[in-house]
């Protein structure tokens, strides 16, 4: 940014203390923020404006899952820009083809709607769910984050995103995750979908059984109700598989993913399986949904997913890690767990304080819930730089830090 633009201060300051006040005194106020500014990334690595170096188990939420800067995606989305921009889907283009022919075929579905957040690829599978089936209520799973417009908000599950906003969209009800008995009793000839993570993110990384996801897949069919599988976080190599289904031969009727579509850049997309009916025009749609700048770095960085065997060295290295961290002596952890890459680490007490000893020493790490720290490095990063992940780790945990939070 242009540095003149800054107001002028009567003290001088640091050029990130400048960028911190100019955010805070414009920022919506909805976002608590951490004190720094990350300016450059590259692969698994951060640099903020002071010039000093992380290592990334944020990625970027889940959405940097290819690594930052990374040159091959870089590149084609300087070439698509340069080329084609914007095409609503009312044109055909030339790179949406490709990119739905290769989401399709990766996926084993053969219909994708093509959006441009988690969200709104959930917004679309809840409203082809109610349109297609005629009914009108939703089972989701308590711990269950789905995102933050009302549809898919309604469809969440901590009190903190939703209450505020209550009313929500009516006929939304949870169960435990994994209870398959509480999900046989909340199915019923009004359900219209039953939505659920493969393994639940925000709700603290955890894993689904087979018996819960299969029993909530084989129970959809029984009852006619449509089966939502959220793989927004889990899906693009994050969990050792291209998408986390596989792990369990899911074949869902809508699968909705999102944050590491694009290699970074904002896209949504709502797969839509062999079993749900044909969907009439007009009943959704979205102006950037499909625009071919995105396309094309959707399908760099598949070629990158792919070249570099992201989704086998996620599988590796998510088990190495795992164990390794399982080798943490502290008597604040109560459990380590995790499926590739995507893993967490519950400690017996809040998990703030640690989180910022952690960004102290190098090493940003988000949390998952109130008690649980959550690693979604890019799957680009090597196995030493977790080894020194697990090191600061163990430095942190190794006693109690006095409770500020
Ligand atoms: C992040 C997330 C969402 C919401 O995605 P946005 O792009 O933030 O709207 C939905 N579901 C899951 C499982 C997520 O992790």
């Amino acid at each position: 940014m242009d540095r003149g633009s800054l107001s002028v201060l009567d003290k001088p300051i640091s050029l990130t203390e400048q960028l911190q006040q100019v955010e805070t005194s414009h920022t919506s106020g909805v976002y608590t923020k951490r004190a720094i500014v990350v300016v450059r990334g590259q692969g698994a690595h951060l640099w903020d404006a002071d010039g000093k170096e992380y290592i990334d188990c944020v990625g970027g939420h889940g959405t940097a899952n290819i690594g930052h800067a990374n040159p091959q995606v870089a590149q084609a989305i300087a070439d698509q820009a340069g080329v084609l921009i914007s095409c609503p889907e009312m044109f055909y283009n030339d790179r949406r083809a490709e990119l739905m022919e290769r989401l399709c075929r990766a996926a084993g579905m053969p219909r994708v709607f093509l959006s441009n957040s988690g969200t709104e690829a959930i917004e679309a599978a809840i409203k082809f769910s109610r349109l297609l089936t005629g009914r009108t209520e939703v089972v989701a799973a308590m711990r269950g984050f789905h995102g933050r417009t009302l549809g898919a908000l309604s469809a969440t599950w901590d009190k903190k995103y939703r209450s505020p906003f209550e009313p929500l969209v009516p006929g939304f009800s949870h169960v435990p995750y994994n209870d398959l008995a509480a999900l046989e009793k909340a199915v019923t000839e009004k359900t219209a979908a039953v939505m659920l993570e493969v393994v639940q993110g925000e709700g603290g990384v955890n894993p689904g059984t087979p018996e819960f996801l299969l029993g909530a897949q084989e129970l959809c069919h029984q009852r006619g109700a449509m089966l939502i599988v959220d793989e927004v976080q889990t899906g693009f190599g994050r969990t050792g598989r291209l998408f986390a289904m596989e792990h369990y031969g899911l074949q869902p009727d809508f699968l909705c993913v999102a944050k590491s579509i694009a290699g970074g850049l904002p896209m949504g997309a709502t797969l839509i399986g062999d079993r749900v009916g044909t969907l009439p025009p007009h009943v959704h749609g979205s102006t950037f949904g499909g625009n071919p700048l995105v396309c094309a770095a959707a399908l760099a960085s598949l070629d990158v997913i792919e070249e570099q065997g992201l989704v086998q060295r996620s599988a590796e290295l998510g088990a190495w890690f795992v164990e390794q961290l399982r080798q943490v002596r502290s008597p604040l952890v109560r459990e380590v767990r995790g499926l590739g890459l995507m893993v967490g680490v519950e400690l017996k007490q809040k998990v703030a304080p640690y989180l910022q000893a952690l960004m102290a020493r190098g090493v940003l790490v988000l949390p998952a819930g109130l008690t649980v720290m959550r690693f979604l490095p890019p799957l680009v990063i090597s196995r030493e730089d977790l080894a020194q992940v697990v090191a600061v780790v163990q430095d942190v945990l190794s006693a109690p830090i006095a409770a500020a939070e």
